[in-house]
């Protein structure tokens, strides 16, 4: 299943301090139409804002896109306009079949207070809960900051009340409209880590589909399977109708150079390595690079293996001539070291 992601617009009913859209305007109900016919992929679009459920023509660009062929039409969505009585069941009625509900916390306090609109919490779960029992898909999606980490415990059992089935949890970034205040918002990973490794667990533990984006693989070591950018994983297309996308710029720090999980890994925010290090990764074990050229005896090869182990190293990493007639016996070599191969 291919899900492209299309930007509808900007103009939203909430303002969240961690907002991460880039101020663009909303893009007409033509150029949409527009967009939504030249994509190349019809299996699934979420149409995304701002929050999409404030413009008057969604109902209809939800009928364009199924009468177009796309297979899934998904919104995402602070919920709020869901709560309003028949508006779930109308979108339904339109071909809409999943909708991602924003909810940030278990708690009205702490999810009012991050999107700045009282009452907000209230019906967010109650638009959640009608889109969910109108028969659309329903999985609620939760920004990770500073001040929720202690409110996410009570989300699984949330989700199950209102009918979702899934949860999505990701990492706030110093990005767009919100970007002096997100700067601040934005949660320590180490910390972020922690706090959902038991809410994960309580999640898998009820059968609720999750996923987490924005937490480098290395510290999530019991969850690596729920990173949802994984560079392993099939990807959303975005489609911005207006603006330029915005998209997280990956940086890697050095414990990533050795690190057999790279291949994967969606790594770190650029911004947050430059703010706060590396630190927070495990540190690079000890490793030790041989370069193999065809004309280096084996012999001065295995005794390089044998200094490299004698000074600490418990990695290797074999680099250079693999057609080497002793390539193979270095592999084995390093083994009865106890050098794991990179
Ligand atoms: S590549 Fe870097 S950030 Fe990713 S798992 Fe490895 S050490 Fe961690």
């Amino acid at each position: 299943m291919i899900w492209t992601d299309v930007r509808v617009g900007f103009t939203c009913n909430n303002a969240c301090k961690f907002c991460d859209q880039a101020e663009t305007g909303d893009a007409s109900s033509e150029a949409l139409e527009r967009r939504l016919r030249e994509l190349p992929h019809r299996d699934g679009v979420i149409l995304a804002g701002g929050e999409v459920t404030i413009r008057p023509d969604l109902p209809a660009l939800v009928a364009t896109a199924r009468r177009l062929g796309f297979r899934r039409v998904a919104i995402q969505t602070n919920g709020r306009v869901l709560a309003a009585r028949g508006a779930s069941a109308h979108l339904r009625a339109q071909g809409l079949t999943d909708a991602i509900v924003a909810i940030h916390a278990d708690r009205a306090d702490v999810h009012d207070w991050l999107v700045s609109v009282e009452g907000a919490w209230r019906q967010a779960t109650a638009g959640a809960r009608a889109a969910a029992a109108s028969g659309v898909n329903t999985r609620l999606a939760t920004v990770l900051t500073r001040s929720n980490l202690a409110a996410l415990a009570g989300l699984p059992a949330l989700a199950t009340r209102l009918g979702a089935s899934g949860l999505r949890f990701i990492v706030a970034r110093e990005e767009g409209r919100a970007r002096d205040t997100a700067r601040m918002m934005v949660p320590r990973l180490s910390l972020a880590a922690e706090a959902l490794e038991p809410v994960l667990d309580a999640a898998l533990a009820m059968r609720i589909d999750v996923e987490v984006v924005g937490v480098p693989l290395c510290l999530l070591p019991r969850h690596r399977a729920l990173a949802a950018d994984r560079l392993d994983s099939s990807p959303v297309h975005h489609a911005f109708a207006i603006g330029a996308p915005t998209t997280r710029a990956r940086a890697y720090a050095a414990p990533c150079q050795p690190c057999r999980l790279r291949h994967a890994c969606p790594g770190l925010d650029a911004a947050y390595l430059a703010r706060h290090g590396d630190g927070e990764l495990p540190a690079a074990p000890p490793l030790a690079t041989l370069l193999v050229t065809r004309d280096t005896p084996g012999r001065v090869l295995k005794q390089a293996l044998v200094r490299a182990r004698r000074l600490g190293a418990t990695h290797l990493r074999l680099e250079g001539d693999a057609e080497h007639p002793e390539w193979h016996n270095l592999v084995r070599e390093a083994a009865r070291l106890g050098l794991a191969l990179q």
